[in-house]
């Protein structure tokens, strides 16, 4: 609030310097001099109009910055909103493609699929199923790193990449996603129910288009699901998670 009415007292002072100068410029010379009604005059005009009109004008600017601000702000928040599944708060299967084909970068790329999701929708009902999605999601959270992307593919398929790791590098990681999510204590209703996950992993350098890349996951994702279930299966035909589980 100061700034506004300091700034008004200085542009009313030099309006007032201005009409002064004018009236003594067209007065001063005339028969009968310079009254001091017209020093008055041009100080107290000035002030009654030009002080209220200034500030206000000053205030009014202030409040648009402050209004631009908060709009941009909810702007950045409904288009971080428009790219996140509601439920999970995970990237959607669009926002997670575009930040990727955007960056044209290289990492590996898991495309994990829960096991039996339907025997818990059918035995403990919808709403458990999405409270095991919930805290599938969390666990992915929970075992990433801040610059790996989440993303819930649809229905109870997630996908994770991770940038700039290989598909050796990213076998371990995976394993940690794999383990924490069997460690989950699931219990609708009272009851517990096993959560397991089986990933399908895949490199993809920074040259392979994106929908190449999930693909050959979404191909070992299968591979992993004929195989048994809540395991790993590489792209490139590695047998990983039940060497690893053995171990
Ligand atoms: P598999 O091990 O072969 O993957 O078996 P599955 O039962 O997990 O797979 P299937 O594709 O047979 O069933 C997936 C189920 O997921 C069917 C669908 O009703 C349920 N589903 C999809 N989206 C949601 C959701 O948002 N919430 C809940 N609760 N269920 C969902
Ligand atoms: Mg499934
Ligand atoms: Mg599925």
């Amino acid at each position: 609030m100061l700034q506004p009415l300091v700034m008004s007292a200085i542009v009313t002072l030099v309006v007032i310097a201005i009409t002064q100068g004018l009236s003594y410029a067209v007065w001063g010379g005339m028969e009968g001099g310079y009254a001091l009604s017209i020093v008055v005059m041009s100080a107290a005009i000035p002030l009654i109009t030009c002080y209220p009109i200034t500030l206000t004008l000053l205030l009014q600017g202030r409040r648009l910055r402050e209004m631009v601000v908060a709009l941009e702000c909810a702007q950045r928040q409904l288009s971080e909103n428009a790219s996140r599944d509601m439920m999970t708060g995970l990237l959607h299967r669009q926002a997670f493609k575009e930040h990727l084909q955007e960056r044209r970068a290289a990492g590996t790329l898991l495309m994990l699929d829960v096991d039996h999701f339907k025997s818990i929708n059918d035995t403990h009902g919808h709403m458990a199923g999405d409270e095991a999605l919930m805290q599938i999601a969390e666990a992915l959270r929970a075992s990433t790193r801040q610059s790996d992307l989440i993303a819930r593919f649809g229905g109870e398929e997630f996908c994770v990449f991770l940038p700039g790791a290989t598909a050796t590098q990213a076998i371990p990681l995976a394993e940690r996603i794999r383990t924490a999510i069997e460690a989950l204590r699931f219990t609708p209703n009272g009851v517990s129910h096993p959560l397991t996950i089986s990933i399908g992993l895949a490199a993809k350098p920074a040259a392979l288009p994106l929908d190449a890349a999930m693909q050959a996951a979404d191909g070992a994702l299968y591979a992993a699901k004929r195989g048994g279930r809540n395991q790993i299966v590489c792209a490139d035909g590695e047998e990983l998670s039940r060497s690893m589980k053995a171990a």
